[in-house]
């Protein structure tokens, strides 16, 4: 635990200029993978139940290929241009699962929409709107989640519990075409200690199935954790955790 702590703390920077070699990040995924199998025996889960997301926002198209070559299936970007970039690369398996963490500007969601992205960080009504507009035509509805500011911290993203609980209550009485909410996503806030993360963890939890209870909806998935925190996220129920430092450093 103590190692952990440091990723977060330290928010050490990923240096662009020196090369990671395929063996390190497929080394840096196995070692990734056993820390996210161990918390899920503590925490008497089924490993097959949390999606490990690599944060392919630190690196290039060409090093986030070893990632995928490495095994992993779902990658997670913050910034739409950057998604499409890479997804229309060439050089990333086409069946992988992307994955948006970030703000979505809502002029970006037809673009982002052409591929299937599984949308973590709706953090306002209007972003709900164009994803909604947006997937108008798609085969499939586009899955997203509701970003909570679990953490009260100003610095942070997401949405109030009060704002989300009146988003879920409108969809619940008329469902948009096109979108399914299949959870919530929350980050930690700055600076807080396990034992503060793991609070703020347990909190989105509640929230959840206090809404699972008071609308009788599903809401399967929580997105939350990252590389310093993720033990904890999982411990509270987190099913995708985001990793991205520990990936590439
Ligand atoms: C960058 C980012 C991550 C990954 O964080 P690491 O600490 O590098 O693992 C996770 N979630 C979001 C929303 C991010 O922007």
């Amino acid at each position: 635990m103590a190692s952990t702590k440091n990723w977060s703390r330290s928010k050490r920077m990923i240096d662009p200029q020196r090369e990671i070699t395929p063996q390190q990040v497929a080394d840096n995924y196995a070692e990734v993978l056993a820390d996210v199998a161990e918390a899920c025996r503590r925490a008497d889960r089924d490993a097959n139940d949390v999606t490990v997301v690599g944060v392919s926002k630190y690196v290039d198209t060409a090093t986030t290929a070893m990632l995928v070559r490495a095994g992993c299936r779902d990658l997670g970007e913050n910034r739409p241009q950057m998604l499409w970039k890479k997804a229309d690369s060439g050089e990333i398996d086409s069946d992988v699962q992307w994955h948006l963490i970030g703000h979505l500007q809502r002029n970006k969601a037809n673009r982002l929409l052409r591929r299937d992205v599984l949308i973590h960080s709706v953090d306002s009504r209007r972003v709900l709107d164009a994803i909604v507009e947006a997937s108008a035509d798609k085969p499939r509805p586009t899955r997203v989640m509701l970003e909570l500011n679990v953490s009260g911290d100003l610095s942070k993203t997401g949405m109030e519990p009060s704002l989300i609980e009146s988003i879920l209550l409108t969809e619940c009485e008329h469902p948009s075409p096109g979108v399914e909410i299949v959870g919530l996503m929350a980050m930690a806030g700055w600076g807080t200690d396990d034992a503060q993360s793991r609070r703020q963890f347990s909190r989105v939890r509640e929230f959840r199935d206090l809404m699972q209870q008071r609308l009788g909806m599903a809401l399967p998935e929580l997105s939350m954790g990252m590389s310093g925190d993720f033990s904890s996220a999982i411990a509270e129920g987190a099913t995708m955790v985001r990793i991205g430092s520990r990936l590439f450093s």
